[in-house]
């Protein structure tokens, strides 16, 4: 009889994985003309002057570019870099701004609607009660620590101890295998003894396979996707109190 591989880690995408963005109330448009308006006072106090429509303008094809780029070559968009490419373009002296400082400034702070999958605490905490690590692999823009104000608000943090991973820090976007390959070793595991939960069947799931994960998709919303049936998820769920389950049959040992 094969020996029984056990499970070791568990590595979740965030957005629509484990916070919900199915209700957002938040105008993106304001939000973003609110954080833009932050950075621009930070920069004009340090003494230079940065007019609000053009830096907003910059920021939004800097981004844009960033993100048409990145769909090609996986190369993750930087926020903070972004944001200080976006002043120099319209005359801000180059090497002159941090890009930490400029995130900072930001204080992006919660998005209105978001909260926390409903099973997410619950069954985080059965999987970490089993011995089982955990990691955070996410498409954010931004680096780790501006989101982890998020997975503090929501409740999250305390089942993420040892490694929360953007793609802003690892440099490049998921599906590409740095990314997947960085939170393996961050937790020490191989990817055989691991599997990965994600909402997106061409970022998470086509990604996690490609490093040899197990990718369960969680799908939490009803909606056809462009890769049904030509990507094939090792687990579905459309809920996360469905997941122990649905490791059950993947690592018919993890729980002991
Ligand atoms: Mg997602």
């Amino acid at each position: 009889m094969p020996e029984q591989k056990s499970l070791k880690a568990i590595l979740f995408d965030l957005d629509d994985t484990l916070i919900d963005w199915g209700n957002v109330t938040q105008d993106w448009l304001a939000f973003e003309n609110g954080f833009l308006g932050r950075v621009q006072i930070f920069i004009e106090s340090q003494g230079y002057t940065l007019p609000f429509e053009p830096f907003a303008d910059a920021f939004r094809t800097s981004n844009q570019l960033a993100w048409e780029t990145g769909r090609r070559n996986f190369v993750a968009p930087h926020m903070g870099r972004l944001l200080v490419e976006a002043a120099e373009t319209i005359g801000i002296p180059p090497g002159k701004l941090d890009a930490t400082a400029c995130l900072r400034a930001a204080d992006r702070g919660i998005i209105e609607g978001t909260v926390a999958f409903p099973d997410a605490a619950r069954v985080l905490g059965e999987i970490r009660a089993a011995g089982v690590r955990t990691a955070i692999v996410t498409n954010a823009p931004q680096p780790m620590w501006l989101r982890d104000y998020e997975m503090e608000y929501h409740g999250l943090m305390p089942y993420f101890p040892d490694c929360r991973l953007s793609a802003a820090d690892v440099g490049y976007l998921k599906p590409h295998p740095a990314i997947f390959e960085t939170a393996l070793r961050c937790l020490g595991v191989k990817a055989d003894e691991a599997v990965f939960v994600g909402d997106s069947l061409s970022a998470d799931v086509v990604g996690a396979q490609g490093v040899g994960l197990a990718a369960v998709w969680h799908k939490p919303r009803p909606g056809e996707s462009l890769l049904d049936g030509l990507v094939t998820p090792d687990a579905t769920v459309t809920t996360l109190a469905d997941l122990p389950a649905a490791l059950d049959a993947l690592f018919p040992n993890w729980r002991s």
